[in-house]
């Protein structure tokens, strides 16, 4: 974190800012899942119980259609053919919904119907539900899935008892319904929304065989519906609603509806409605699917501009500052932001650093001064405004080495003032200042601008004469000596006499001695000259040794 630049923390802002969006989108999403499936299963119900509204009304005409059959009971037993006759004519009219109907006699043995065999024989339908259901409960019953004996088509059974006054069971009607009934109800309803979104509608018995399934799917008309988890959840008697698993381990919303009731309290159809759950939270996904993607898309977009953005409106001036602020780090510090006035941090920042800048820069140029005065002070005698003894060695050995490099020759005179201590002692110490003075005028007004004129110490001078050979650094002793003897000095209206100074000369070509040891060689030389009995001038030669006395 610490490594990241600010424009990496930025963009990091823009996409933690963009999360909580994205977990409310997910939050809603999760919510509009919900109310999807709230939505589906009131539609799977409703659609279930419309579907179960048909096969009721079959049931409840049959029941009507055999009630009125039971009403003809006794006439219909006096005679065998004329009740065939009487159900075949009956059977047509029922527009092909039933495929059989007829009466069967308390035994089980069918005493006519409909389809009866030519060769005479009759079934006997005592084992039958359906039957046994209506003799034993006296009442209308439903059958399961069937396959006829006598006609062999498949259907579903319905059987109506009809009582001797007695309370006896005079005879049974049944009629049988045509298993394509249920289909082609599915058939006809297609076009319709109902099976939109994947739905399955199939309508079973009380044995979870299946009568009808549109779209026709896996299911077999007649065989048990396929999905063992269904047939388990079907086990509970009512309606309801639950999810399971297909044989294509797609979760599916099922929702069952019970058409009719039979005498032992089981419905005989049950219709089931299923859509696959994946169907449901489509619609959801797909927004969530868009939304998160706009999102992604949006705080790209955001990271980008906040990247440039960041570039332009921030980063730009932060460099400026970082710049400014190297620069007066390595001192220079004419260095400006330019940011001029204003109440924006960077700004405010930028002016403030200039103005640190801006004082730094006058307290360097008064400091700059001060050393310069300090220096000069430094080097320079109270005095005679003479440079001193120190920086008599800084400039002497740079003359040297100038020397060295352009091989000419140098000299070097010392000058020591002739029983200086006298006029100290006889006229005092101001007259004393007075003579060092007068002497430093008469040096200045014979050497040359290129010559270098320093006080050594006390009443001694020391004059350096670049590219001098011994003619003219002697000349030059002489001229300061004559110089120096011609002074008329005056203290206190008394006159000091004559002033005199001895001169010693070290001259050198080879230019192998140090500075300290050309002066050395010169104060020898000065010595020289005093013994020589004063105002005289000594030359020695540095590179040989040897003295050379002048007058
Ligand atoms: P000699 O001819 O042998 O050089 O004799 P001298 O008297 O000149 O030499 P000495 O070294 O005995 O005396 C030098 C005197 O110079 C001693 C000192 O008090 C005096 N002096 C040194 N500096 C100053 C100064 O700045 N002002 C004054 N008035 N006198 C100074
Ligand atoms: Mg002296
Ligand atoms: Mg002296």
């Amino acid at each position: 974190m610490k490594n990241l630049s600010a424009r990496a923390r930025i963009a990091l802002l823009v996409i933690a800012s963009a999360l909580p969006i994205l977990a409310l989108v997910i939050y809603s999403s999760f919510m509009q899942r919900e109310a999807a499936e709230r939505d589906e299963q009131q539609e799977l119900r409703l659609i279930a119980e419309l579907v179960a509204k048909r096969p009721e009304q079959l049931m409840e005409s049959a029941h009507q259609l055999l009630i009125a059959i039971g009403s003809q009971g006794d006439h219909l037993l006096a005679d065998r053919m004329e009740c065939h006759l009487y159900f075949r004519r009956l059977l047509p009219e029922g527009g092909g919904l039933y495929r059989a109907m007829g009466l069967t006699l308390p035994s089980g043995d069918v005493f006519c119907s409909s389809t009866v065999s030519n060769s005479g024989g009759s079934a006997n339908v005592r084992d039958r539900p359906y039957f046994r259901m209506a003799v034993e409960s006296g009442k209308f019953s439903v059958g399961e899935y069937q396959v006829g004996r006598v006609t062999g088509s498949s259907g579903i059974n319905f059987a109506y008892p009809v009582m001797n006054p007695d309370g006896s069971l005079k005879v049974v009607a049944f009629a049988g319904l045509n298993i394509d009934t249920f289909i082609e109800q599915g058939e006809s309803r297609r076009e319709g929304l109902l099976y939109a979104l994947g739905r399955v509608v199939t309508i079973l018995d009380r044995n979870s065989i299946v009568l009808a399934q549109y779209p026709r799917g896996r299911a077999r008309v007649g065989e048990k519906y396929p999905n063992t988890r269904v047939v388990e959840a079907l086990s509970q008697p009512g309606n309801g609603m639950f999810t399971a698993m297909d044989q294509d381990a797609v979760s599916r919303l099922y929702a069952v509806e019970n058409a009719g009731m039979n005498p032992d309290g089981v419905a005989p159809l049950r219709v089931i409605v299923s859509t696959p759950s994946q169907m449901i939270f489509a619609a959801a996904n797909q927004t969530l699917r868009r939304t998160a993607f706009g999102i992604l898309a949006i705080t790209i977009l955001l990271v980008v501009v906040a990247w440039f953005g960041a570039e332009a409106l921030v980063l730009r001036r932060v460099r400026t500052l970082l710049e400014v602020a190297d620069r007066i780090r390595t001192g220079d510090l004419a260095a400006r932001t330019g940011f001029g006035e204003g109440d924006e941090e960077l700004t405010r920042l930028g002016s403030a650093l200039d103005s640190m800048a801006q004082e730094l820069q006058i307290r360097d140029g008064e400091l700059q001064n001060a050393l310069q005065r300090l220096n000069h002070q430094a080097a320079t005698d109270q005095l005679t405004g003479l440079p001193n003894r120190r920086y008599l060695w800084e400039a002497l050995g740079a003359e040297l080495m100038r020397a060295r490099r352009k091989q000419t020759p140098l000299a070097v005179i010392m000058l020591d003032i002739d029983h200086f201590k006298q006029v100290n002692d006889r006229w005092g110490h101001e007259a004393g200042d007075l003579v060092l003075k007068n002497v430093t005028y008469a040096i200045r007004a014979v050497v040359r601008g290129s010559d270098i004129v320093a006080r050594h110490g006390g009443e001694e001078f020391v004059i350096v004469l670049p590219e001098a050979l011994e003619e003219i650094a002697l000349a030059r002793a002489e001229a300061v000596r004559s110089a120096i003897a011609a002074l008329q000095l005056t203290y206190g209206g008394e006159s000091l006499g004559t002033i005199t100074a001895s001169f010693g000369v070290a001259i050198t070509r080879k230019l192998s001695e140090t500075a300290e040891g050309l002066v050395r060689i010169s104060d020898q030389a000065m010595y020289e000259a005093k013994q020589g009995g004063r105002n005289r001038i000594v030359i020695k030669n540095a590179d040989t040794g040897i003295l050379d006395t002048a007058t």
